[in-house]
């Protein structure tokens, strides 16, 4: 990496190495907290993907990786999680100063969620049946037969802004558990962290393992995807975005697996115990302002509750503490930029216009020391319905709807009349009835009396427009391999091959 004057310049990273662009050009890293220049990045082109998925090509098919043993790849995923957990004050920095994400959250919580991520899925490599042998049959006659999983090959991961490190983590452990190679393309607001994340992979995998290619969505993400030579996309982004990235994936029939967003609904029954229900629902939506795909942006609240938690809400909500992410007091930063602002603001002047009350923030903030951030007030409008488009569409800020329900098969309804369905959850003292309401919900996860909480030993993924397929968990090993089936026959005389008789009329 080079240094210019204050203002550091990260190049692509491929093949082991660090390298600028093919036309030489860069793309600014700006603060979302203080509007200030962090960093400047090479723009890969279409060339440089090419450069990227041919090392990786190579890595794959002309290294010892795929072949490594389950223990000598363990070792591997144990050694990433320990210089992860050596480098993690500068990874949360990176992270925080592109992110505006607070280093409290990602020091706390993202770093060891990537730690614990590598560990666990080296003890599951170690357990994972990459053979079976099945039973001999009766039919078509007796062999030998083994079902082999086998990496998949050359894999892109596409990543989004909001948790970058994390989400690139998700993808990259299970591709390098599984013996696959891989080239990221991180979001253009926020690809400090991943970078340096490959840099950190790559001190334990041979080079052309892992790649990073920076740049835009329309030139690098959609070179990687229609690449003829990457074997896998994981995409995780919006859904509109999503949409296309299968449109492109289409055209090579490539294995496709899609995180994507959210507008998920979060049920308080009657008997819930509100001093846990009322900030674990504002825990699950203005964590990270809003900006989490699993928000729980639609709160459903019974009738005779509705003015009581309303009250609540916004009492604790004001208790939120807007700041500069680097310092650890800080409850929440900013949103991402001028532009998500903007369309944030948008959102919430549609609920004023389509009746909804606006009962808590709903404007722009001016933080001390962050005066060019982009920080929004954690707002809370009531008197919404579900047909309204803040109800309806992702928001992806710190914006929570109040919708009022009588029955609670209604609030199930409504919960579930959605294009998403990524999380929900159900607050109450009645587990059992808690697990028949999620039986009930269309969601990848359902959480009961919690939010946000991800294990990594589960999957997690949504239902409907939300995405396809899973991540963390056994899942995403399955889902980073491809399946073969490998018949021996065990009749070596032509005449009891009486299935030959299908060919061959004469004996
Ligand atoms: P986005 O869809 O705008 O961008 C995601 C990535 O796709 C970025 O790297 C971007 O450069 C790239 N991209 C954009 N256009 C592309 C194209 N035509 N071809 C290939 N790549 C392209 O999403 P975002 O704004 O970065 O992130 C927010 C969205 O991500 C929200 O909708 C959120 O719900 C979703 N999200 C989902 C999950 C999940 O696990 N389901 C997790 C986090 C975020």
């Amino acid at each position: 990496m080079t240094v210019q004057t204050d203002v550091q310049t990260f190049p692509l990273y491929i093949n082991g190495q660090w390298q600028p662009a093919s036309n030489n050009e860069t793309f600014d890293v700006i603060n979302p907290a203080t509007g200030q220049l962090v960093a400047k990045v090479a723009k890969g082109t279409a060339e440089d993907v090419n450069k990227a998925v041919h090392a990786a090509r190579e890595a794959f098919d002309n290294s010892d990786w795929r072949n490594m043993s389950p223990k000598e790849r363990a070792n591997i995923l144990y050694q990433i999680s320990y210089a992860i957990s050596e480098h993690a004050d500068e990874l949360a920095y990176l992270e925080a100063i592109s992110s505006g994400g607070t280093v409290r959250r990602i020091g706390g919580n993202d770093i060891l969620q990537m730690v614990d991520l590598f560990q666990t899925l080296a003890k599951f490599v170690l357990e994972y049946e990459f053979s079976e042998t099945l039973p001999s049959p009766p039919f078509p006659g007796p062999a030998h037969n083994f079902i082999w999983r086998e990496p998949i090959g050359v894999c892109a991961a596409i990543t989004p802004w909001n948790l970058p490190m994390v989400i690139a983590t998700w993808k990259i452990a299970p591709a390098l558990a599984m013996g696959n190679t891989i080239v990221v393309k991180p979001a253009s607001y926020t690809p400090l962290s991943t970078l340096k994340l490959a840099e950190i992979i790559s001190e334990v995998v041979p080079p052309g393992v892992i790649n990073v290619v920076t740049g835009s969505g329309a030139e690098a993400g959609e070179a990687l995807i229609k690449h003829p030579n990457v074997d896998k996309v994981a995409f995780t982004g919006s859904t509109e975005v999503g949409r296309r990235v299968m449109e492109l994936s289409a055209g090579t029939i490539k294995n496709t697996t899609l995180e994507l967003g959210g507008k998920s609904p979060n049920i308080i029954l009657e008997d819930a115990d509100l001093s846990i229900a009322l900030p674990g629902s504002l825990f699950g939506v203005f964590l990270h302002s809003g900006q989490l795909c699993e928000s729980g942006t639609r709160l459903f609240v019974p009738d005779q509750l509705h003015d009581v938690i309303v009250e609540q809400l916004v009492h604790l909500a004001s208790k939120i503490k807007p700041g500069n992410p680097l310092d650890p007091n800080t409850d929440v930063g900013p949103v991402i930029s001028k532009k998500q602002k903007e369309t944030i603001l948008s959102y919430i002047e549609a609920g004023k216009q389509e009746g909804a009350t606006l009962v808590c923030g709903g404007k722009e903030i001016k933080v001390p020391g962050c005066e060019d951030g982009h920080f929004i007030e954690p707002t809370i409008f009531t008197n919404v319905t579900n047909d309204m488009k803040i109800a309806r569409e992702e928001i992806f800020g710190p914006v929570l709807s109040v919708i009022r329900y009588s029955e609670v098969d209604e609030a199930i309804k409504m919960a579930n009349d959605s294009i998403y369905g990524l999380a929900a959850g159900v607050w109450t003292k009645d587990v059992n009835n808690a697990y028949d309401i999620a039986r009930k919900l269309q969601a990848g996860v359902v959480w009961i009396n919690d939010w946000h909480m991800l294990r990594n030993d589960a999957p997690f993924g949504g239902y409907k427009q939300s995405g396809i397929g899973r991540e963390m968990g056994k899942h995403s090993l399955d889902a980073y391999t491809q399946v073969k089936h490998v018949h021996t026959s065990m009749v070596p005389e032509l005449h009891r091959r009486n299935w030959y008789g299908l060919l061959f009329s004469e004996k």
